[in-house]
């Protein structure tokens, strides 16, 4: 791990959008949930530093990309989101031909970016409705490539502005987990987050460097067009929804074994089982986090008492019940 003195990036004046009391429905693919306390948009990097050494020291943060993977409670969440999709954008090829992509970039740009340079790798983020920075988080992947397959090194930002380099191996990374495996020198004074509210975070990412090997664009380009038109097939993609709902079990589809159950078109409020994948959750209209929350837990039940199998939520669920405001 190296800190990069981030002195050059100090600006005077914030320059990106603070707003309070955020419904995160407007936030979140599932088009569902309760409000953030307050909301920032940086205008850039050097813009999120100054915002955070501007924070007092018992606030709150949570980073949020395209929401893609998440469910905010209907009580909402304390403290600050950091928007960062439409803010850290920026995408460059690097002297030693690896690509330097910022935490904002969305899977698709990140793709075609790729492809138009000649590298191929890359292929697979197309599908992937969410930013650099969630699929870090999550270790996001499908047919068979994970993010941090093509990770060479990594950029942090820690709750305090200080920014970090980190390599692959300052992270313990599996099957949709990442975690980092011990605390460095900077992540020791993170007392006051509170261990019931593990989501908030000390240290989030900003950016990365990918290694990409040489290839010509043209068959990424048509690899790209074949991915998304198995999604397109597979997916329920004309309703809110977060991807996959569970992890796959080993050797195991959750999918597979949601419907095998007999859950599929189980519905709770305005949330449902999708008819077209099991492992799909999609909001028919008005859902409230608590009916997804309360379908997953019982899709997960049933699914136990059926085949003696758990599944695990890869989603993740962030934020306080509706009434349980201390
Ligand atoms: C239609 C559909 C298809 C999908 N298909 C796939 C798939 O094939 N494979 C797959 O893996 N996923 C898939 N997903 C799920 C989702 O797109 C991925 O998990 C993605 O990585 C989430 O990115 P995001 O920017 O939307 O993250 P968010 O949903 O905004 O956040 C997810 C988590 O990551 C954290 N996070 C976000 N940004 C940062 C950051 N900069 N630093 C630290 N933490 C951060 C958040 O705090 C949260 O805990 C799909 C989702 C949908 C809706």
């Amino acid at each position: 791990m190296n800190m990069i003195e981030p002195a050059q990036f100090i600006t005077e004046a914030l320059r990106g959008t603070l707003r309070s009391n955020v419904a995160m429905c407007h936030h979140t693919s599932w088009r569902a949930g309760g409000h953030a306390e307050r909301v920032y948009q940086p205008a850039d990097l050097a813009d999120l530093i100054v915002f955070l050494r501007t924070l007092p020291a018992d606030e709150l943060v949570v980073a949020v990309g395209l929401g893609s993977n998440l469910l905010v409670r209907d009580g909402g969440l304390r403290g600050t989101v950091l928007l960062l999709h439409a803010a850290l954008t920026e995408m460059r090829i690097e002297t030693d031909g690896s690509i330097y992509v910022q935490a904002g970039v969305s899977g698709a740009k990140l793709a075609r970016f790729a492809a138009k340079h000649n590298l191929r790798g890359a292929e697979f983020f197309a599908g992937i409705p969410g930013t650099l920075g969630g699929m870090l988080a999550m270790n996001a992947g499908c047919y068979g490539s994970e993010t941090w397959n093509v990770v060479a090194n990594a950029q942090t930002l820690m709750r305090s502005g200080k920014l970090l380099e980190r390599e692959p191996d300052d992270y313990e990374i599996g099957y949709r987990h990442v975690v980092l495996r011990k605390k460095g020198k900077y992540l020791e004074h993170d007392d006051h987050i509170p261990n019931s509210l593990p989501f908030y975070q000390e240290e989030f990412f900003v950016g990365a460097r990918l290694r990409l090997p040489a290839s010509d664009g043209e068959i990424a380009r048509r690899e790209i067009k074949s991915l998304l038109s198995k999604r397109i097939a597979s997916q329920p993609l004309n309703l809110p929804n977060a991807g996959s709902v569970f992890r796959n079990p080993p050797n195991d589809y959750a999918a597979r074994l949601i419907e095998q159950c007999g859950l599929k078109s189980l519905q709770i409020g305005g949330a449902r089982v999708s008819e077209q994948h099991g492992n799909f959750i999609v909001n028919v209209g008005g859902a409230t986090a608590e009916d997804i929350e309360n379908l997953i837990n019982k899709v997960q039940v049933s699914v136990q008492h059926k085949t003696g199998i758990c599944l695990h939520p890869e989603v993740r669920i962030i934020g306080e019940y509706a009434n349980t405001h201390e």
